[in-house]
């Protein structure tokens, strides 16, 4: 049985403003229920409620229970309120552990009470649109009958999404199944817009899901009215360029969909928390660019004894860092010893543009990427699943903005590698990190001319244009 959808009083800006508003212009968002999802499709509701000059603009946001409790009592713009839906899954923060289960239930558990809450905010406001998420295949099946135009959201890299959408491209050329790791090395070389890459360095979904339903998620998108990028044009330019003549409809790359305008005041906020020991506090002690932030994403990890080793190897490179740990860390805190700041949540891009902050241990998850580029600090990549593969190659071979701990295939490297590593790479007088330096610096432009004068304030204008926002 259905929840009833928890639905916030938006206050109404004038008295016309009754039960039935035609002027009122109301979107209905529906992210996939994960951090990075919700994150970057909360941050385009937000950026569009700041940007559309439609004085009646309602954004109705849908979280599972779940997410709503982790948070349903953010600071939000008063013209998005949250709805909820019941947990696809009973608790989604472990869908680590069965991400193809989770994947599945997303597929059939979402649409029926979607359906429900659109019908019922359709008699308070009319919809003018639906954004949700290339992944939520179903989102254009419930736009479709009602008339309401569909935008489908990529949250990954376009390099990504190109490696996705060609893979009838690669099981042509004999890339799949992946026969790793006898083939690993061999190089991809034939998807277009995309330089080289090795086979081992494709997402890992792409090793052993279930090839049509790749192809049908793909296939779906032509049903939707637009295709929304988190990804920035001037960043990907001749991937974007060779994917946009394969879609009748139009592409908006809209990125880096991160909370920059948020900046300075998350920080006051946490201080006035008191959150987590003061990791502020603790940053504001610390020298110019000596220490190194530490997270590897919101659902997944590396095993026990990986994390043993990588907290061994941060304590004997001498390195100060701030480390993002979920679940019990006293067994981790007594390894890290002094020079390691432990929390278990932090407002990541304020600390990532911290001045003390000079470097990024990450597991490469496309939103903490963006946000480490737009920080212009390099990374240390330790990837682990899915596109988090190819965004590490991006960073370190494209980009040369990073270096890999690891890549997923190979072992572990020892605390003695793993201290060395951290050592030289936080080494900012050595002539290597001073290069790459310059190399983020530069990088770090794409993101804020694209908001300004760049492509994805341009493309923002476009979308809202065309939706009559
Ligand atoms: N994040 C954060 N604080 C933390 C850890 C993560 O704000 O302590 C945010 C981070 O800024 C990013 C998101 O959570 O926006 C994680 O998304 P990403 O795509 O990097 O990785 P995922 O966790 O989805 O794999």
């Amino acid at each position: 049985m259905m929840h009833p959808p928890l639905l916030e009083m938006v206050p109404e800006r004038s008295s016309e403003a009754a039960d039935h508003h035609p002027r009122r212009r109301h979107i209905l968002a529906v992210p996939y229920p994960g951090r990075g999802h919700i994150n970057a499709m909360l941050n385009l509701c937000k950026i569009i409620a700041s940007n559309t000059t439609h004085r009646q603009l309602l954004i109705t946001f849908v979280l599972t229970e779940e997410w709503f409790g982790f948070i349903g009592s953010d600071p939000k713009p008063s013209n998005i309120r949250f709805a909820t839906i019941p947990n696809v899954i009973p608790s989604e923060l472990v869908r680590a552990a069965n991400m193809r289960g989770f994947f599945e239930a997303i597929q059939t558990k979402m649409p029926e009470p979607i359906e429900e809450l659109l019908d019922r905010i359709q008699i308070e406001a009319p919809v003018a649109v639906i954004i949700s998420e290339v992944f939520l295949k179903w989102a254009v099946d419930v736009g479709r009958p009602r008339n309401i135009p569909v935008a489908l959201l990529w949250p990954m890299s376009a390099a990504a999404f190109s490696i996705f959408y060609h893979f009838d491209l690669i099981s042509e050329n004999g890339h799949f199944p992946f026969d790793l790791p006898a083939k690993g090395e061999e190089i991809v070389d034939y998807i277009p817009g995309i330089p080289s890459i090795r086979l081992a360095d494709l997402p890992t979904v792409l090793h052993k899901e279930n090839f049509d339903q790749i192809l049908a998620t793909f296939a779906n998108i032509q049903r939707a009215q637009y295709l929304l990028f988190t990804s920035i044009y001037e960043l990907e330019p001749q991937i974007i360029n060779a994917i946009k003549p394969k879609f009748l409809i139009p592409l908006y790359s809209l990125g880096p969909l991160i909370p920059h305008f948020n900046l300075g005041q998350t920080k006051s906020s946490s201080r006035t928390k008191q959150e987590e020991q003061n990791y502020f506090e603790w940053l504001d002690a610390q020298t110019p660019n000596s220490v190194l932030y530490v997270s590897m994403g919101s659902f997944l990890s590396a095993s026990n004894t990986q994390t043993d080793e990588i907290a061994a190897g941060l304590r004997d490179s001498g390195v100060s860092f701030l480390w993002v740990a979920r679940g019990d860390t006293s067994r981790l805190k007594e390894i890290c010893g002094p020079s390691g700041m432990l929390v278990h949540w932090c407002e990541q891009l304020e600390v990532l543009c911290h001045p003390s902050v000079g470097g990024f241990w990450t597991h490469c998850g496309w939103n903490s990427t963006m946000e480490s580029v737009f920080a212009g600090v390099p990374m240390l990549t330790f990837p682990i699943v899915i596109d988090q593969l190819p965004n590490s190659k991006l960073i370190v071979e494209d980009w040369k903005v990073g270096w890999r701990v690891k890549r997923v295939a190979e072992s572990m490297p020892t605390r003695e590698e793993i201290a060395d590593l951290v050592r030289r790479f936080m080494s900012f007088n050595s002539q290597e990190r001073k290069e790459m330096m310059a190399r983020v610096i530069k990088l770090r432009d794409i993101p804020r001319r694209a908001l300004k004068e760049g492509s994805s304030g341009s493309n923002l204008i476009s979308f809202l244009a065309h939706l009559g926002i």
